[in-house]
């Protein structure tokens, strides 16, 4: 029986096959169908190709195109095909990086800029080198053979010297990215075309039935401005010509809802390109939201026992080499010099809450404080991530830390969740949110604080506190704050990419490095317990979320514009002014459109606006006392006298009420 091995299935069945037997042979064993399904095959939890030769017993998973792994698979493997269609058309262009992401795949490539028009001639060589279906294969060299293939190349030749060097590539600067020295290096080939790549990829390139190049914009090598720009090409595919249908289907309604679009359109926000990428400039119409979601977090905390601050934006480095945000998050942080001296933007507000509680010494008597702030903060992030208000290099978080007892803990993480629960339900998006339990990875200690014990400490007692609440949760490593675990409220925008709206951390670390203590009932000096959490989150990327999420169509409570009266014609102007004055003092936001322009003309313009009310006013109107109302959804409410009429939209204001077709 040397040569044979034992092959376990996920349901744990077990079955013998030869020594050396291809992961795609024993699909095909199961059934033919599986076998044309499988794109790869994860391998005592090893991903590889289905042409592998598995040489010992083994626990084997088939990948298809419906997982993680799979979709990676796949559109990698797009890649690639794009990578070999570019350099045949274009001879002298030099490849760089092609990776995965969710919403399909991309390659930067080093070659003169190509246009949208361009997309059409390389999506057409793609079909040929599908056509061919050439066989995918996957070879191990050394770092020396493998420099010189890629000699011509400088991009790949810097990658494989960073492979063999210990130093990280790309962005991510962990110590889990380190590839130890003694590893070989492998290579990809179909075909006339060899690339770089740790697989796997799938088993020849007629697999990619069904492929679209989506956009094009420029990028830097390594993400980095002072680099070679670089071309970047979009692109997602799928196994059949049906799915990719949907998904184009899906993308074009998504871009209906993008905020990044329907937010300009609606003149929310615009952008200049000589105030900076990042840095959006909230219109009119953006500023009434923010406001309304400001005054209304910061009414709400007041309600539930918060105290503000108001602290400065600009503040010593100094301070945060206390906190270690220079240690762990330096780059993601605005430092300059000035006047001898090294100041920062303030990337969060918990340092300086902190100096406001060390004012003076504290007694267990005045505990829990619990400081808010409606803080704008600063995140250098590079300019890859930057998307329209969701991710910005300034923006307003409501922010607030409540410093505590460890007896208090849990109770406040109780409110603080009611908190969030209730601005949500005022939101209207209870149902698209998810929890995440955010935990470190101590074996990155540039990342986290280094102190496992407190880490330890921190993520029981937060799985304990929310266990015990119920919260529904999924769990994520890697995703904590540097200085403690964290429970997040997730949510999707309209392309499908996961976002943090709000969030809630417990933190054992920063009271230590800040030497905060409090007087006990035995008169000793001892650490309190703080809790980070935003409550509304960062109010340009709610606002943002909260446009997608209604297409534009807010809750009247939120709603820039809540109503415009449209006159008839001029002779109306004195009554339709009458009725603004008296919703105006009503504390309604409201317009008057008295252009010389048809009525029908006027309904279209306010339904293109999202207007939640649209009041004709004309004759009859001006003989009853009323307006004849119609809303965002094109339904025709009829004639309303005007005082009960207000009398409804406050009371729709004021229970926060959300619109229902
Ligand atoms: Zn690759
Ligand atoms: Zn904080």
């Amino acid at each position: 029986m040397a040569n044979k091995i034992k092959i376990q299935f996920p349901d744990g069945s077990k079955k013998s096959f030869d020594k050396g037997v291809k992961a795609i042979d024993i699909a095909k064993d199961i059934s033919e169908g599986l076998a044309r399904a499988v794109l790869a095959a994860e391998v005592n939890n090893k991903l590889v190709d289905m042409n592998t030769k598995i040489e010992e017993n083994s626990i084997i998973n088939f990948v298809k195109f419906n997982s993680k792994a799979g979709w990676d698979t796949f559109q990698h493997s797009a890649a690639h095909v794009l990578a070999q269609a570019i350099l045949r058309l274009y001879p002298k262009a030099k490849l760089t990086i092609g990776p995965t992401i969710e919403e399909g795949f991309y390659y930067d490539i080093d070659m003169p800029p190509i246009k949208q028009e361009d997309l059409g001639k390389i999506e057409k060589e793609m079909q040929k080198v599908v056509d061919e279906n050439l066989a995918v294969s996957r070879h191990v060299v050394s770092q020396k053979k493998a420099l010189e293939m890629f000699k011509n190349n400088k991009y790949k030749v810097e990658m494989i010297k960073d492979l063999f060097s210990n130093k990280v590539t790309g962005t991510q600067k962990t110590k889990s990215s380190v590839v130890p020295k003694s590893e070989k290096i492998t290579y990809y080939e179909q075909g006339e075309f060899k690339d770089l790549c740790r697989g796997p990829h799938v088993s020849n390139t007629g697999a990619i039935k069904s492929f679209k190049l989506l956009q094009t914009s420029s990028a830097y090598w390594r993400g980095d401005a002072k680099k070679e720009s670089l071309q970047r090409i979009y692109g997602v595919a799928f196994p059949d010509k049906k799915e990719l249908k949907k998904h184009l289907f899906m993308l074009q309604e998504a871009k209906k809802r993008d905020h990044n679009k329907l937010g300009r359109e609606l003149e929310y926000f615009t952008t200049s390109e000589v105030v900076g990428k990042g840095l959006p400039l909230l219109m009119p119409k953006g500023a009434i939201v923010k406001r309304i979601l400001q005054r209304f977090i910061e009414d709400e905390e007041e309600k539930r026992g918060y105290v503000p601050t108001i602290t400065p934006v600009l503040t010593k480095s100094d301070l945060y080499k206390i906190s270690g945000h220079l240690d762990h998050y330096r780059e993601s942080m605005f430092v300059f010099e000035t006047n001898g001296e090294e100041m920062c933007l303030r990337p969060m507000t918990c340092p300086h809450q902190f100096m406001i509680y060390k004012f003076k010494k504290r007694s267990y008597r005045e505990l829990p404080i619990r400081y808010s702030e409606v803080s704008e903060l600063f995140r250098n992030e590079t300019s890859g991530e930057l998307h329209g208000l969701i991710r910005v290099r300034q923006f307003t978080l409501s922010d607030a830390h409540i410093i505590c007892r460890p007896d208090q803990l849990e109770k406040e993480f109780e409110d603080v969740l009611h908190l969030v629960e209730y601005v949500m339900d005022c939101l209207g998006i209870k149902e698209q949110v998810w929890y995440r339990f955010s935990k470190g990875d101590l074996s990155k200690p540039d990342k986290y604080i280094d102190n496992p014990k407190a880490w330890k400490q921190s993520e029981a007692t937060l799985k304990k506190i929310i266990d015990k609440l119920g919260v529904k949760y999924v769990e994520e490593e890697d995703e904590a704050a540097f200085y403690g675990p964290k429970l997040d409220v997730q949510m999707k925008n309209v392309y499908g990419k996961e976002d943090t709206l709000f969030t809630i951390q417990i933190d054992f670390a920063l009271p230590e490095k800040f030497d905060m203590t409090y007087t006990d009932e035995k008169s000793n000096s001892v650490r309190p317990m703080i809790i980070h959490r935003a409550s509304i989150g960062c109010l340009e990327r709610t606002m943002a979320l909260l446009i997608e999420h209604y297409a534009g169509k807010m809750p009247l409570w939120v709603s820039p514009i809540q109503a415009r009266i449209l006159t008839v014609s001029e002779k109306f102007t004195k009554y339709g002014q009458e009725v603004k004055d008296k919703m105006r003092a009503a504390g309604l936001r409201v317009e008057l459109d008295d252009r010389t322009e048809s009525i029908g003309k006027k309904i279209r313009d306010a339904q293109l606006e999202k207007i939640n009310y649209m009041l004709v006013v004309g004759e009859r109107e001006v003989k009853d006392k009323t307006v004849t109302a119609r809303n965002f959804f094109n339904k025709v409410l009829g004639a309303k006298k005007v005082d009960s009429f207000i009398k409804d939209l406050v009371k729709e204001v004021d229970e926060k009420r959300i619109p229902k077709e």
